[in-house]
Parts: C-alpha cells; structure tokens; sequence
C-alpha cells in the first residue's frame, strides 16, 4: 500500500523549524526511485479523467513531485512562489497566517484563462497555503482542478479549510 510505504519513510522530526513542531520530513521518499514512481503513478489513477491542463507546484516541497506529476500528464507545470524568486512579470496574493501575513506569486504567463489548473504540494497543514494559492488562480481567470498532496496533517483540519473551494482534494498518505 501506498500509503503505508509513505508513512514508513516519511521521518519526523522535533522541534523544527520551532520548539513544539515535530516536522514531516518527507526527503528520505526521494531517496527511494521505487516509491517515487508509485507516488506518481497513485497520483495519475486518483486524477483519473479528471481535467488538468497546467500543475501549479507550491514552492518548494510541492516543485518535487508536482513537475514529474506535470510531465506524467503531458501537461506544463507552474511554480508558485514566496514574493519576490519570480523573475518575470507577477501577479501577487497576501494571505494571513497565524502570526502576520505571508505573500506568494504566480507569473502573469502561467496559463491562460479558462485553464484547469491543479494545485500541488507536499503536505497539507492548516491548508492556508493552497487556499492562497486557488484564490490567486481564480483572480488570474482559472479553474482550480483540485488539489493533490503526497501526506496531509489531519489534526490541523487542512481538507475542511478548502472544501468549500473543491471536493477534488486527492490525499496519499493521511
Ligand atoms: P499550510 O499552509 O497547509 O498550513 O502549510 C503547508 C505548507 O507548509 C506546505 O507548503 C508544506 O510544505 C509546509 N509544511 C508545513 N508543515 C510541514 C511539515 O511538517 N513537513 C513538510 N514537509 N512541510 C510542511
């Protein structure tokens, strides 16, 4: 099962980044070519028909799995990016986390209006990244296709955060 070979490899680790934060490592599953290739292929039998036409990959954890995902489906992948790594012309959301705000940045070139575009990442915490992110690719004129991660933190109740954006929310390991 999946699921139980990415929860074996997955590592935890305490108080990091802060005291009291046990922290998923997920950078032992990159070390292992099989497991990748299984992530990715669950990944393609969850999405089944459904339509994707650009992966957008939550820096940077989601770059990992969400550009091999990209080109597993044929389809071009995007970076979404804390303010100020995006080169070219941008187009911004500024999002509240606990303590303060936080901003992340799409390129104006992503996709075209009208795009189904499905949002990627590692880990699903509190889901108030994501939730920035389908709120920036709405304003930008796209469709959230749904969103797909390698592990999710139930506890943290990320799912019930962006339900109400989609019912597409593909979760490997809970
Ligand atoms: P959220 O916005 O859902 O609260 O936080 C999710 C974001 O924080 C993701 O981009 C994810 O990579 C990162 N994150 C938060 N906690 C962890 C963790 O324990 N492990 C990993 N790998 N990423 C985390």
């Amino acid at each position: 099962m999946i699921a139980q070979q990415i929860k074996t490899a997955i590592r935890d680790i305490p108080d990091f980044p802060k005291p009291g934060i046990i922290f998923k490592d997920i950078t032992p599953i990159l070390k292992d070519p099989a497991l990748c290739d299984g992530i990715l292929d669950a990944f393609i039998a969850q999405l089944g028909d459904t339509k994707v036409d650009v992966v957008a990959g939550v820096e940077s954890r989601g770059f990992l799995f969400g550009l091999s995902l990209a080109q597993r489906l044929g389809v071009p992948f995007v970076p979404v990016r804390k303010a100020g790594k995006l080169p070219y012309e941008r187009k911004k959301k500024v999002y509240e986390l606990e303590y303060g705000t936080a901003t992340i940045e799409m390129h104006t070139d992503a996709f075209e209006p009208g795009q189904h575009v499905l949002i990627h990442d590692d880990l699903l915490a509190t889901g108030g990244t994501v939730t920035a992110a389908s709120e920036l690719i709405q304003e930008m004129g796209g469709v959230v296709a749904g969103f797909s991660f390698v592990v999710a933190l139930g506890f943290l109740n990320g799912r019930q955060k962006i339900a109400p954006i989609s019912d597409k929310i593909w979760v490997l390991a809970d």
